[in-house]
């Protein structure tokens, strides 16, 4: 187990829901002292990801409030523990999704912190002390550095924040498709959001080819010419969806809204993968002769572990890749919220927790 940290006498200033109403106003928590295995980070900027969404409303009924969201979480490191070696006060750091595991199991011994049965979430999530987790949507974290990773010094710390959830989100599915490595594939993105506009990013700096396949054909010109797609389907237009049949080694599929997977499947090469990452809360239709007559396979994955995160995080460094972000101060959380819930944003909102406009 982790250390424990019972003594939470800090106090620091937070923007939080209250109710199911999601309606997130300024309040004040208490976080722990600095542990050993400890790094406190002052927290400058912080992405609004659909999860948080989710949570303020209590979708999920899971919710524990006061909920202080946020889990794509970008600072500096202002106090370091007495075990930790890998970082330094003034470093430029991030936190994603995980706060703790176990550290013992097959699954944290072989960097898959992701997988551990005893994960806790950085946020509405229990911390080993019993304290619950308060995420980044505030001043100020206490962070077990083992979560905790380094930024590319090159890039904007508010448009690299998305890639702790977003951006990790897309990355293992191609890393674990052997697709960082192995240039020349053909891969899909379904849906172009913020987790689709980051793939479409990753898939062309590893030298794929990336098609779009989006419900929506207003999406094609940007796809294109912003985000620098090869190709765009239109899955409504059955015209296009047949030319595109059995032409893609990899799909990558991001929607979160319920759809059938059989049309998606017919685009995959014989045994091509899609792999899922977005959350439908319906279960989805998964026809089983698209899969039988394809030999294809369908496959999930949730984020990552903390060393394919500071992979990632490198890779974006060294091929200069952040997320394409409208910064939000925190007085108008809720109008990014309700956007957000309209899919009105291009395409994750960071929120500017410090106001300090200079490592935009
Ligand atoms: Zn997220
Ligand atoms: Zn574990």
């Amino acid at each position: 187990m982790a250390q424990t940290t019972p003594n939470h006498t800090q106090t620091v200033a937070c923007w939080a829901a209250h109710d199911p109403s999601g309606k997130i106003t300024p309040h004040v928590i208490k976080r722990r002292e600095n542990g050993v295995d400890d790094v406190t980070i002052k927290i400058l900027y912080c992405g609004i990801c659909h999860t948080d969404l989710h949570h303020v409303r209590d979708d999920w009924g899971i919710t524990m409030y006061p909920v202080v969201p946020g889990h794509e979480i970008t600072g500096m490191v202002t106090k370091v523990g007495s075990n930790v070696k890998n970082f330094k006060i003034g470093d430029k750091v991030g936190v994603g999704c995980l706060a703790a595991s176990c550290l013992k199991c097959e699954f944290c011994k072989s960097s898959q912190e992701n997988y551990c049965d005893k994960l806790q979430f950085v946020y509405n999530g229990i911390f080993w002390d019993g304290s619950i987790t308060y995420g980044g949507y505030s001043e100020m974290l206490v962070a077990d550095h083992r979560f905790v990773v380094h930024l590319p010094e090159n890039l904007s710390m508010a448009a690299v924040a998305p890639l702790l959830c977003a951006g990790i989100t897309v990355f293992t599915p191609l890393k674990d498709n052997n697709l960082i490595e192995s240039p020349g594939k053909k891969i899909g993105v379904v849906g172009l959001g913020g987790l689709g506009h980051v793939a479409i990013k990753f898939g062309k700096a590893f030298g794929h080819h990336v098609t779009v396949i989006s419900t929506s054909p207003s999406k094609e010109k940007e796809a294109r010419e912003v985000l620098g797609a090869d190709d765009f389907i239109v899955s409504t237009n059955d015209e296009q969806m047949k030319a595109g049949t059995r032409t893609l080694d990899f799909i990558l599929d991001t929607v979160a809204a319920k759809h059938s997977l059989g049309p998606i499947l017919e685009l995959l090469k014989v045994n091509g993968t899609l792999s899922l990452v977005g959350a439908p809360d319906q279960p989805i239709e998964l026809p089983a002769f698209p899969l039988i007559f394809g030999k294809r396979t369908v496959k999930g994955s949730i984020i990552g572990g903390m060393k394919e995160t500071q992979e990632m995080m490198d890779l974006c460094g060294k091929y200069n890749i952040t997320c394409n972000i409208e910064v939000v101060k925190p007085d108008q959380i809720n109008e990014a919220l309700e956007r957000l819930a309209r899919n009105d944003v291009r395409y994750r909102f960071v929120i500017d927790i410090a106001g300090d406009s200079s490592n935009l």
